[in-house]
């Protein structure tokens, strides 16, 4: 039989390496583990208890004396379960959902209840994995060729599920490798905002993170050993463009054509010829540059945040950034000690979540419990992941009898945290009292995407070859930066770290649709899909991380492609099945499903007038790009392609 993946390696670690473990580990998911490995549940229901279920903490709010307790209790047990030979107990689901109560500090039930089952795993299974190729002839399958389109973390996780269900498929990327953004952003400091542990694939848990929030050299590493691991490198079309992807109504196949990413545009193309398309090509990858004059103009070296120059040599250069959100927050921290002279040009201030594992490695301890001790490394994805899933929307959403006159909330529980936050920004800058009024934003807190940070970005704006400049910029020179106010801020290489073109879905080629419909006339600046994912008119075309799927809050996009891709799947399945050609969303499905999320993002944050600029919005200040869907509930939404919302033709 055999060994279940979850289990962990088993071990001949003497009681002192696992007693200096143990003094690194999350104690809470320890205890879980200690479940496993004991049978014992007492370990869960005695007093000593999570005070707390916050995805930041990772000791859950448990005071040190107790952690200490724990871990003097947890070592006789460990090495029992060492001389024993490492095997865990075989749980009941009951007891499973009570050690979720545990960590979660509450009942967890019903779709979350489901959704986490699944998404851990502890038979040691893949929930998700396509199990119905055997129903499908395998002459039905010989003429279902699927071209995917990107291999990022969707194309990928598109390829895997497709190999799966026996179908033939060949991925179309762009790049000369796989990763997506994470093959493309290679700026100094890039590295992921949501945990490692949860920024994975729920199937494929990686245990072997350095950092808590990893950067991008592991994350393309990662996803390149996915590749590998299930054989897709052959099945991938690297440095290839798509340009345009065609419905041909007669045949009911789609015509996706393409040519050499590195050729002219108007060279000669192919054509593949596919039943089905799946588009995987990611939503915050097209860069936006600002329309600032002068800007060709500028003697030195400039350049999206994105398209960073392999080998730039920094050093005794005056560095502008120009845009300081997810990325210029990331990249001034990296460069700042590379440089002689580092100026941030930031129109609107960020809100910021202190975090203390935003910079830190794994520490040995924890890297030997998450290798070892059985079903710690799936509880400590719970763990950190269950709080911003089960919390919802609801602390986002705008009471209209909630008034504050500073204009940093939109309900009582975010003026709490507006507060908490800025009286954090006070206290790091307690020697720099006059950056104050340039940090702390004027808007909700968390109604722009919220960054986290251990303190390191306003300690870099703290230093005296660092300077912010919150004035508008006016024109860019030869030699610099000329701001509103008529100063000129002298600088040898400009980054534009200015964010992508959020909203214009599937942008990068043209799309038509049944009887000649092009999709970006059909859209505007409104882009939409069914669950993000089917389009009326667009028959045999699924999205991932589509229109109206991306994550402002909650939880890691790997669990929303995951629903996705289960989603375009299930379509591809029954269409196959009943023997339809095609099949394409009900138009009033879609419009219902476009009008209800409408209705409940205009009662959330992301939405709030008083945000001018915000990479969610569209020309218009409407919001198309993000989900207001509780992780749980879009869950359940995507599981079943229903034929009442679909027309299988
Ligand atoms: P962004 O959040 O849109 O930030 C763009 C920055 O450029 C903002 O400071 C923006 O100011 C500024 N800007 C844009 N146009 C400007 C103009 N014409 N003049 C002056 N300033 C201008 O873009 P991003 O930082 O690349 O991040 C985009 C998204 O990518 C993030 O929200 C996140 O989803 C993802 N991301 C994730 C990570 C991660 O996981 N660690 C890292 C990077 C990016 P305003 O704020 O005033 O618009």
């Amino acid at each position: 039989m055999t060994r279940n993946r979850h289990a962990g390696e088993p071990f001949r670690d003497d009681d002192e390496t696992i007693a200096a473990a143990l003094a690194d580990v999350s104690v809470p998911a320890l205890m879980c583990s200690l479940v496993h490995m004991t049978g014992d549940p007492s370990w869960i229901r005695g007093d000593i208890r999570p005070r707390v279920a916050n995805s930041l903490d990772i000791q859950s709010g448990l005071p040190p004396a107790e952690r200490a307790e724990i871990r003097r209790r947890a070592l006789p047990a460990i090495a029992a379960y060492r001389d024993a030979g490492c095997e865990p107990r075989e749980l009941e689901s009951e007891l499973l959902l009570e050690m979720m109560a545990f960590l979660g500090t509450r009942p967890v039930g019903g779709r979350l209840a489901d959704l986490f089952v699944d998404d851990l795993g502890f038979d040691g299974g893949d929930a998700g994995a396509i199990t119905w190729g055997d129903q499908i002839p395998a002459s039905a399958k010989a003429e279902c060729g699927v071209v995917v389109i990107g291999a990022g973390l969707g194309g990928i996780l598109a390829g895997i599920r497709l190999a799966q269900a026996g179908l033939p498929f060949t991925i179309v990327e762009k790049n000369d490798g796989p990763g997506g953004t994470w093959w493309e952003n290679r700026y100094p400091g890039a590295r992921v905002d949501i945990g490692s542990h949860q920024y994975c694939y729920s199937f494929e848990p990686a245990h072997h993170w350095s950092e808590y929030y990893c950067r991008q050299p592991e994350l393309r590493a990662y996803l390149a050993s996915i590749v590998d691991k299930y054989g897709l490198r052959p099945r991938i079309r690297f440095a290839t463009t798509v340009t345009r992807v065609t419905w041909d109504d007669a045949q009911a196949r789609w015509r996706v054509h393409v040519r050499p990413a590195d050729g002219p545009a108007d060279g000669p193309e192919e054509v593949l010829d596919a039943r089905f398309v799946i588009s995987a090509v990611g939503s915050l990858n097209l860069p936006r540059l600002p329309d600032i004059p002068g800007m060709d103009s500028f003697a030195g070296p400039s350049f999206h945040s994105a398209r960073w120059p392999e080998g730039l040599d920094l050093a005794g250069t005056r560095f502008a950034l120009i845009g300081a959100g997810a990325s210029g927050f990331q990249i001034g921290p990296a460069v700042a000690d590379d440089v002689k002279r580092l100026t941030i040009f930031q129109r609107t201030a960020q809100w910021i979540i202190p975090n203390r594992l935003y910079h830190a490695a794994v520490p040995a301890g924890e890297r030997w419990a998450l290798r070892h001790l059985p079903f710690y490394g799936r509880w400590f994805r719970f763990l950190t992941t269950y709080p911003g899933i089960a919390l919802g929307t609801d602390p986002y959403r705008v009471d209209p009898d909630h008034h504050d006159p500073t204009g940093r909330s939109v309900n009582a529980g975010n003026a709490q945290r507006a507060e908490a936050l800025a009286g954090w920004m006070t206290t790091l800058l307690a020697d720099r009292p006059d950056l104050l009024p340039k940090v702390v934003p004027d808007y909700p807190a968390a109604g722009k995407r919220i960054l986290q940070d251990d303190g390191t970005w306003l300690r870099t704006l703290a230093r005296d070859d660092v300077e912010l400049v919150r004035a508008a910029i006016d024109r860019i020179v030869p030699d610099g930066i000329v701001t509103a106010d008529g100063v000129h801020h002298r600088a040898d290489v400009i980054c534009y770290a200015t964010g992508f073109r959020h909203n214009d879905f599937l942008a990068s080629m043209d799309v038509t649709g049944r009887g000649g419909v092009n999709l970006r006339a059909q859209w505007g600046d409104e882009p939409t899909a069914y669950l993000g994912i089917t389009i009326p008119n667009f028959p045999n075309l699924f999205c991932v991380y589509g229109p109206g799927t991306n994550l402002a809050a909650g939880a890691s996009l790997f669990y929303h492609s995951e629903f996705q891709v289960h989603h375009a799947l299930e379509a591809i399945r029954q269409t196959l099945l009943s023997g339809a050609r095609s099949c394409e969303v009900r138009p009033e499905v879609h419009d219902d499903y476009v009008e209800r999320t409408q209705a409940e993002l205009a009662q959330l944050v992301w939405s709030h007038e008083s945000i001018r600029h915000s990479h969610f919005k569209n020309p218009n200040g409407r919001i198309y790009t993000l989900s207001p869907w509780p992780l749980d509930l879009y869950r359940e939404w995507t599981r079943h392609a229903d034929p009442d919302a679909y027309l299988f033709t």
